[in-house]
Order: C-alpha cells, then sequence, then structure tokens
C-alpha cells in the first residue's frame, strides 16, 4: 500500500463542480489500495480577494491580522471538500495547518515550517480515513501563543512536501492548472514544452525566479528530504512533470543549456540617491530591511560624484509599503539626497545547469532583449542562471524572445553569443545580496 500525498491548487477546487472532481480523483486513488493525504488551497481568487479587502482598509495592514484573515481561506477548502469526499461515502477528516502538526516559527506572513508533528495525521490514516490539511497556514510553536501563521503566496506546496517528507510518502503530486512544469510560462509562451523530469537544482532556481507552479521553499524540502514531486493538471490524467534528483540515465548524453525560462513582475526598484561612500552604509540599509525579514534581490552600488553613491536594490513588490518605511528612515539618517521607487520594473532569467560549461549563453540573452530594442536595468548572474530587471511593459515580448532564441532555435545559443558583442557592461562592486555566489553588473551608461 503506497502513501500518497496530493495537493490541490485553488483553480482545481475553485467550485462546486471542481471540488466534486477532485473528490473523485481523491477517492478513486484511496480505493485503488493507497492512503491518501491531501492538501488544499483557498478557492480560486480567495486569497486575492481577501488580500484587496484588508487593503482597501490600509495599504500596510498588521502581518498577524493577515495570517488571521488569510488562513480562513484554506479552512473553507477542506471542509466542503471532506463535506465533498463524505458524500462519496468514504472515511474522511479535515484538519487545519494546526490540528495537522504544521509548526511554524513567529514570521507572519512568511513563516517557515519548523517541524511537522505527524502523530494526528497517521492516527487518522490508520483509522482508514483520508485525510486533508488545509495547506498555507501553520501554527507557532507552544509557549509563542500557538499564533496562526501563513506561509507566503503558494505556501500549500509547502504544506503537501512538508507532509510527504514527515510521512514518507511514495510521492507528493501537485496537482494544478496546466500538465506540468514547462520550458516557460505555457500562458504567456505558446511555444512552451513541457518537461517530462526537471532536477530539484533547477526547480529550485525556476521557482525562485518566478515560475509560480512551485513555491520555492517546497523544492527546498523535496530536495533536503528526497520527496519526489509529480506536478500535474487536475484537469486531465496525462502525466506532468516529475521533480527529482537527475542523473545522467534521465538526461542522457544531450547537453541542455538552458532548461528553461522565468519571469517575475513582483518586483519593485529602490534607489537611493546620493549616500555616503563610506564604511558601514550598506550595512546600515541592509541591516535595517533585513531586521523587517524583506528580502532583497539584486543590489548595484553606481559611484557619480566623489563621496557619494546611488544605490539601487529590488525587493519582492508585496513588500514596497513596508521597506519604502524602513528605507526612507535610514536614509534620512545617513543624509542621502533622495528615494526613488519603481513598480513598473520585471526580472526575466534563464536557468540551466549546462550554462556552466557555456561561455556566451548571457551574452546571446542580452542580444535576444537588443533585437526586440528592450533595455537591461540591472544583471545579475550565477553558476545556472542570469537575470534581466527590465521595464515590466516589455516583459512578455522579453520571455517570446528569449524562449525563442534559447529553446525553439536549432541555432546553437551559445556559438551564437561568443560570435557578438552584447555592448558594454561594467562590473559593479555589489554590495553583496541574499544569493550568495552571484555576480552583479550594471548596465555602463
Ligand atoms: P495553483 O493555484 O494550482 O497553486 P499557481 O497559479 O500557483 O497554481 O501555479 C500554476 C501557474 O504557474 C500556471 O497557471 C502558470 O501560469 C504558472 N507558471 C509560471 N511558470 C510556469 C512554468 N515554467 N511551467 C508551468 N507553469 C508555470
Ligand atoms: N492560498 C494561498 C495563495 O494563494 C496559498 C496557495 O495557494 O498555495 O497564495
Ligand atoms: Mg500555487
Amino acid at each position: 500500500m503506497a502513501l500518497i500525498v496530493q495537493k490541490f491548487g485553488g483553480s482545481s477546487v475553485a467550485n462546486t463542480e471542481r471540488l466534486r472532481r477532485v473528490a473523485e480523483r481523491v477517492v478513486r486513488t484511496r480505493r485503488a489500495g493507497n492512503q491518501v493525504v491531501v492538501v488544499v488551497s483557498a478557492q480560486g481568487d480567495t486569497t486575492d480577494d481577501l488580500i484587496r479587502k484588508a487593503k482597501e482598509l490600509t495599504p500596510n495592514p498588521p502581518r498577524r491580522e493577515m495570517d488571521m484573515l488569510l488562513a480562513t481561506g484554506e479552512q473553507v477548502s477542506i471542509a466542503l471538500l471532506a463535506i465533498a469526499i463524505d458524500c462519496l461515502g468514504e472515511p474522511v477528516v479535515s484538519l487545519t495547518g494546526a490540528q495537522g502538526g504544521i509548526y511554524t516559527d513567529n514570521v507572519h506572513t512568511k513563516a517557515r515550517i519548523t517541524r511537522v508533528s505527524a502523530d494526528r495525521v497517521l492516527r487518522e490514516l490508520g483509522a482508514g480515513k483520508i485525510v486533508i490539511v488545509a495547506g498555507f497556514q501553520g501554527i507557532t510553536v507552544s509557549g509563542e501563543d500557538y499564533e496562526i501563521t501563513t506561509l507566503g503566496r503558494g505556501g500549500s506546496d509547502t504544506t503537501a512536501v512538508a507532509l510527504a517528507a514527515a510521512l514518507k510518502a511514495d510521492m507528493c503530486e501537485i496537482y494544478t492548472d496546466v500538465t506540468g512544469v514547462f520550458t516557460a510560462d505555457p500562458r504567456i509562451v505558446p511555444n512552451a514544452r513541457k518537461l517530462a523530469a526537471i532536477s530539484y537544482g533547477e526547480m529550485l532556481e525556476m521557482a525562485s525566479l518566478g515560475a509560480v507552479v512551485l513555491q520555492p521553499r517546497a523544492v527546498e524540502f523535496a530536495a533536503v528530504y528526497g520527496v519526489p514531486i509529480h506536478v500535474r493538471s487536475s484537469f486531465s490524467d496525462e502525466p506532468g512533470t516529475i521533480v527529482k534528483e537527475l542523473t545522467v540515465m534521465d538526461t542522457g548524453e544531450k547537453e541542455v543549456v538552458v532548461t528553461g525560462v522565468t519571469h517575475d513582475t513582483n518586483v519593485a526598484k529602490v534607489v537611493l540617491v546620493g549616500v555616503p561612500d563610506r564604511p558601514g552604509v550598506a550595512a546600515r540599509i541592509f541591516g535595517a530591511l533585513a531586521a523587517e525579514r524583506i528580502n532583497v534581490d539584486m543590489i548595484v552600488q553606481t559611484t557619480k560624484e566623489e563621496k557619494s553613491t546611488d544605490l539601487l536594490f529590488t525587493i519582492s513588490r508585496d513588500d514596497l509599503a513596508r521597506a519604502s518605511q524602513v528605507v526612507r528612515k535610514v536614509a534620512q539618517e545617513l543624509g542621502a539626497k533622495d528615494v526613488l521607487e519603481d513598480q513598473t520594473v520585471a526580472k526575466v532569467s534563464i536557468v540551466g545547469a549546462g550554462m556552466m560549461m557555456n561561455p556566451g549563453v548571457a551574452a546571446a540573452m542580452f542580444e535576444a532583449l537588443a533585437e526586440c530594442g528592450i533595455n537591461i536595468q540591472v544583471i545579475s548572474t550565477s553558476e545556472i542562471k542570469v537575470s534581466c530587471l527590465i521595464d515590466e511593459s516589455r516583459v512578455v515580448e522579453a520571455v517570446r524572445a528569449i524562449h525563442r532564441r534559447f529553446l525553439e532555435d536549432t541555432l546553437s545559443p551559445a556559438d551564437e553569443g561568443q560570435t557578438r558583442t552584447a555592448g558594454e557592461a561594467e562590473v559593479n562592486a555589489g554590495a553583496g545580496s541574499g544569493n550568495s555566489g552571484t555576480g552583479m553588473i550594471s548596465r555602463a551608461g
């Protein structure tokens, strides 16, 4: 008897008809002789709607209360799905994150799972029931007033993988509204191809760079505990994408330079203009942001005048309201000239383990953008990715052009890139981002 964790995303449980279909699939899996643990998200756009309601009151609502609010979405889904399964005559129980033993730290709205205590789930499974656990939510460990927490957008994926790890499940199936992981978001690149398999490392990079099909933290958990993930459609039975440790057996001799193209529009750019050029300044600014648990992504420092620099960085747009308060305070203390904020930027990236051995890949990407007349504001690289910050209005065009260049053309992108220049680029002294081993380049001029 296998133990299978099945996670259904918001669109898969959006209405009564879809809930019934999910219930049927779960019951089918159970009747095939498997133990089944189900994780569900809030229905349809529920989470977005709840966030909007809070923001109608204030742009920066208290994070604890946001958790109280957002956790309700998943609680509706678990109960409705349990009712639907009960109608099919199968024993079932729904559990909140707390009842399911999902313990987290106390960072409201971006909590991390610190422990999964699976006793209750195991007991219910032992009693022959299908167990449904609310995704996205957890509870702080005892001694901290049992606060309800949420795991950040897309957090139900992480609940599912963490439970699968704790239960030593045979498979964690992520059911969603696309048939698997594609070479780019299939909603914007019609020619994107479904990948039969992808390594944890590349999937982690793609997820971190905007491929929302899996939450990055879920992939991290899966990699650490060796949980195989099957990303597939809840609307069909076709096989999806397996995320696992890939071996030469899987990849064969064929070298793939670029595995996927991703984009992220949840990006905001902040520029501190005219900050004093002396030791400790970057530490002050980024220390203050870190204290607020705000992740900084790209960082570039440029020097225009003597003794004064401009410091540019990007963060998630969701964090901008809070970051703005923090940065403006520090900027004033440091005597900076101005703070500029820009919410019209986006990040496009290429990901691929084959990139390490292929010089010229980055150049080919810059060239694809140049051919469309798309200006690159900031570049960052690591061994298996290259990211460019561009104007948000050009993002679809950019992703399509880059996809065409690397994943549709027969011409070898590496060879192409080497024969042409990508324009002037100057390596800047980045102040060091959260991503270790990341190189920063800003366009000269
Ligand atoms: P769910 O509600 O099921 O969790 P999400 O909206 O979080 O679904 O994730 C699925 C979406 O991820 C797809 O609809 C698709 O638009 C988007 N997506 C982005 N990049 C990719 C990719 N490379 N492969 C597949 N889907 C992607
Ligand atoms: N409902 C949450 C969200 O919309 C969690 C999830 O769907 O995974 O982000
Ligand atoms: Mg999701």
